[in-house]
């Protein structure tokens, strides 16, 4: 069944998208329905803001991306850049450019996602606009969180002798895309056709629906450890590492036996001929966190499950490398991710 958007109107799709509604958060006043929402928050805390635009074409490719898998990604995204504040996500709103080629049964689809995340998140959708495009579709997501005042953690805090630390596993997204992009011809192509993704579903689990640490955030609290620096990995691990560098003047050592990689990643990463340490580095949206803390807490955090110890922070002069597992020294280099690099625009 396809229902035209025209035939609803946009308050009628806005209507339809944001029925039943139920606000979680105490800071959620007032949400859908007004000129504005309305938020309020204590005083103890700072509130922290975020938003994310995501264009068709350029961010993703619906061809093999569902649009509820689309919509949790982009929200799920927003999320993770208020844990990497060590805040809580509490609000969203969502816009969207619509052009006609989108039903209003997409729509049902794409809010589908993106309210099954705030579901799992606790977040509140409390307002967005949409609007007609001419070519595809366009998503930004602004989303508002709060944190301690005293527990802000910046990109700019890293200390020498810090240690570094990541969670989870890195570089699977990535390779998730590549395994997309590869069977995208024949997703195009003969409808009997079905690619075969046994065994690789952990890639596109990481690629198409991606989550937010907030797990990591909540041990970390728990453990009273605040981070000296941190920041979620989206664009890869070798660009954010120079991001906080950069930010907090100082210089880094990792260690490349000591980045966390997943097992389906490496058996991909030899199909495709692809060197592996290259892609953990250099891999984007694992939105995984990356994060220093004083030595004193190396304990707490070397006994903390799902984050490991990759290095250490060092004195400016001696800048970013990596050393490989035969003792070499390399200069980390941004390759990145970021489609607008890639495209040289
Ligand atoms: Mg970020």
């Amino acid at each position: 069944m396809r229902t035209e958007i025209a035939s609803l109107g946009e308050f009628g799709l806005i209507d339809r998208l944001t029925e039943g509604i139920k606000l979680e958060n105490e800071s959620s006043k007032y949400g859908v329905g007004d000129d504005a929402a309305v938020l309020s928050y204590p005083s103890e805390k700072q509130v922290l803001v975020t938003t994310d635009l995501l264009m068709e074409g350029v961010h993703f490719d619906l061809t093999y991306v569902p649009l509820k898998h689309l919509g949790y990604k982009s929200a799920v995204v927003n999320f993770s850049d208020i844990y990497a504040m060590n805040g809580t996500p509490r609000q969203i709103t969502v816009s969207l450019g619509l052009s006609k080629r989108f039903s209003v049964e997409d729509m049902d689809e794409l809010y589908s996602g993106i309210r099954l995340a705030c579901q799992q998140y606790n977040v509140d959708i409390v307002g967005g606009d949409t609007t007609s495009s001419l070519t595809g579709l366009a998503i930004s997501i602004t989303c508002i969180g709060d944190a301690d005042k005293d527990k802000v953690v910046y990109r700019n805090g890293a200390k020498e002798t810090d240690l570094i630390c990541v969670s989870g596993d890195l570089g699977a997204s990535y390779m998730g895309l590549q395994l997309l992009e590869r069977e995208k011809v024949v997703l195009k192509g003969d409808k009997d056709i079905q690619p075969d993704f046994t065994g690789k579903e952990y890639l596109l689990e990481r690629q198409l629906k991606p989550e937010a640490r907030k797990d990591i955030i909540e041990k970390l609290a728990a453990a009273n450890i605040v981070p000296t620096s941190m920041m979620d990995i989206s664009d890869g691990l070798s660009s954010e590492l120079m991001h906080i560098c950069k930010q907090s003047n100082a210089g880094c050592r990792v260690y490349e036996e000591h980045i966390p990689i997943d097992y389906q990643t490496a058996v991909m990463a030899e199909e495709f001929n692809m060197n592996l340490t290259t892609c953990a580095l250099n891999g984007g949206e694992d939105y995984e966190l990356l994060f220093t803390v004083s030595i004193a807490d190396h304990e707490k955090v070397s006994q903390m499950e799902g984050v490991r110890l990759i290095g250490h922070i060092t004195k400016p002069e001696l800048g970013c490398a990596l050393i490989t597992r035969d003792g070499q020294e390399f200069e980390l280099k941004a390759q990145g991710w970021n489609p607008l690099k890639e495209n040289k625009q």
